[in-house]
């Protein structure tokens, strides 16, 4: 670990990961995560029909943060100079970079995840109708991987919103819907399943329009919750915005303070919530950080968001829906950027971590920065445009 002004990163994923990387040379870091490793989010569903696809995807934290320190537990509350955890033990700081996009259910054992992919697959293989509720992102990917890799079951997607994938314009959802009932999806909108009392033995589920669905077995897509909630215990409580994101200024510092900053998905900036986002996030903050350990008064960077929301979505190994700057298009473009390899190879790499050649399997490709990744889309997306390829 290098010597020097303490800086604390909360939150491990894409965000928190590559700035305790970025930073781990110039401070003397410490990185906060409830669990061992990273986890590429975007794999997490390709993990679900193909297990082993995970070993790429979970990466341990100690592969890439040679210098840093880990310390696996979760923030309880923050003053203005530590953050306690759940287990008691006080973490100076004096940079602070709060990274806790999302909450994390999951063990914090990197072989108790991979097991959790054997068993999720294990009950998906067992099954020959499966409900998926929630059509966000995480359930419109999962469905994708599932028609794609077991076209033989049958899939009913329940969604309690008028349209799929609601935080992509409505020709992302027009099109993913003719796309999934193309593949013989049943797909229910403007309905909802109470969650709650779902078990792995329930086989009949009621929607509350009093519909009966029988499946064998379902995956729950919704629920993933903004990462603020230990906030409400610390000194910046005040700073959460009504949807429990932190206010932050130009240079993505939490209002009012000089040396607490707030990144990715947990970030109030008025954009859209992706992990490239955050990657752009974490370069700015770890450039701030490092002028302001050489002169306390330099001046910072400011960050200037997407003006164009962009995103993909895939539709299992081939084909995704892409909200590009000149269009939306659903084909084999957006897909062979994201589809095949789904960012594992390009995380490992802008990680540093080394591939897993054991592991990789043909359909394996890396790209090499999160700039890379923008200037590829853009000229895809043009491509695209000019040659009107759609499906
Ligand atoms: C299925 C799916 C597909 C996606 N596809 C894409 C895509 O193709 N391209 C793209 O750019 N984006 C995509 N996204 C969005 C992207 O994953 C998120 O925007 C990104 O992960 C946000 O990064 P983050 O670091 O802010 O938060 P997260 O990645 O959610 O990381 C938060 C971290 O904080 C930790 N944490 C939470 N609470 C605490 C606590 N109290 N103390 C300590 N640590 C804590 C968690 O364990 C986790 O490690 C996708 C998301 C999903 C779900």
């Amino acid at each position: 670990m290098a010597g020097g002004k303490k800086v604390v990163v909360v939150g491990g994923g894409v965000a928190g990961a590559h700035t305790a990387k970025f930073l781990q040379d110039f401070a003397s870091v410490t990185l906060l995560d409830p669990k061992e490793y990273f986890e590429v989010p975007f794999a997490m569903l390709r993990s679900i029909v193909e297990p082993e696809f995970a070993e790429r995807s979970l990466i341990l934290h100690t592969e890439y943060l040679k210098k840093a320190r880990l310390v696996v537990s979760s923030a309880k509350s923050a003053t203005d100079t530590e953050v306690v955890t759940t287990d008691g033990e006080k973490l100076p700081y004096d940079y602070l970079v709060i990274a806790t996009g999302s909450t994390y259910q999951g063990p914090s054992k990197r072989s108790e995840r991979l097991q959790y992919f054997q068993s999720e697959n294990k009950k998906l293989k067992n099954a020959s109708t499966i409900l998926i509720i929630g059509g966000g992102p995480v359930g419109v990917e999962l469905a994708g991987e599932i028609v794609v890799d077991f076209p033989e079951k049958k899939v009913i997607l329940v969604h309690a919103g008028e349209r799929l994938l609601e935080f992509l314009g409505p020709k992302a959802s027009n099109k993913t819907l003719s796309w999934l009932k193309s593949k013989n999806v049943e797909v229910i909108l403007n309905e909802k399943i109470d969650v709650s009392n779902l078990s792995d033995s329930t086989t009949t589920y009621t929607t509350n329009t009093g519909r009966s669905i029988t499946a064998d077995t379902h995956f729950v897509a919704v629920g993933r919750k903004v990462g603020s909630s230990w906030i409400v215990g610390s000194v910046f409580k005040s700073l959460l915005d009504s949807d429990g994101r932190l206010k932050v200024d130009e240079s993505l510092r939490l209002e009012g303070k000089t040396n607490v900053f707030a990144i990715g998905d947990v970030a109030n900036t008025k954009e859209i919530k992706q992990g490239y986002v955050a990657g752009k996030h974490a370069e700015l903050v770890s450039e701030n950080i490092k002028k302001l350990i050489k002169n306390p008064s330099s001046k910072l960077t400011t960050y200037k968001r997407m003006a164009t929301p962009m995103a993909m979505v895939s539709l299992g190994r081939s084909l995704a829906v892409g909200q590009l700057p000149f269009g939306t298009i659903l084909g084999r473009i957006p897909g062979m950027i994201k589809s095949k390899d789904l960012f594992v190879g390009f995380t490992r790499k802008a990680l540093g971590v080394a591939e897993r050649k054991d592991s990789l399997s043909d359909k394996g490709y890396a790209l090499s920065s999160y700039k890379v990744y923008a200037v590829v889309a853009i000229l895809v997306a043009s491509a695209a445009i000019i040659h009107q390829y759609t499906l």
